[in-house]
């Protein structure tokens, strides 16, 4: 009973969950539950596709990894030694991209909130940031 999967259909499950469901973005639905709130994933109707949204309280929250989205004071940053040209263009075109659409989903009238990877490592923490981004009214309401 413990071990009915073939390696096959063990690593072609592992490589589903790595894909749809990152560690990160699993954490934070699942605190977000815990505190009872509902929320649709990866939607298609906001610039970006937020990685959750919450319709009822007009917030979206995306996860950021904090290499490839460069998050501005995490030890993380470091640009690969080889090809640190092409490095460095790609990473400003990420940081260009997260703007604009953190900027287009704000302009639909949705608060948004990113949580990055490193926030990860304090969960107690996250959970406050987050338990003060629902509490907020939302902007359009305020
Ligand atoms: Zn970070």
């Amino acid at each position: 009973m413990s071990d009915t999967l073939t390696q096959a259909e063990r690593s072609e499950r592992m490589s589903r969950v790595r894909n749809k469901d990152t560690k990160p973005e699993k954490v934070v639905r699942s605190i977000l539950h815990r505190m009872g709130f509902r929320f649709r994933l990866h939607t298609n109707t906001l610039p970006g596709k937020p990685d959750i949204m919450l319709p009822k309280h007009k917030k979206v929250i995306f996860i950021h990894g904090c290499f490839w989205h460069r998050h501005g004071v995490c030890r993380a940053l470091s640009i690969p030694e080889s090809n640190s040209d092409k490095w460095a263009a790609k990473f400003a075109d990420n940081v260009r991209r997260d703007g604009e659409k953190l900027a287009a989903v704000r302009a639909a009238g949705w608060d948004v909130l990113v949580v990055w990877e490193c926030e990860l490592r304090d969960l107690a923490k996250l959970e406050i940031t987050l338990r003060e981004f629902m509490a907020k009214p939302s902007h359009l309401a305020a």
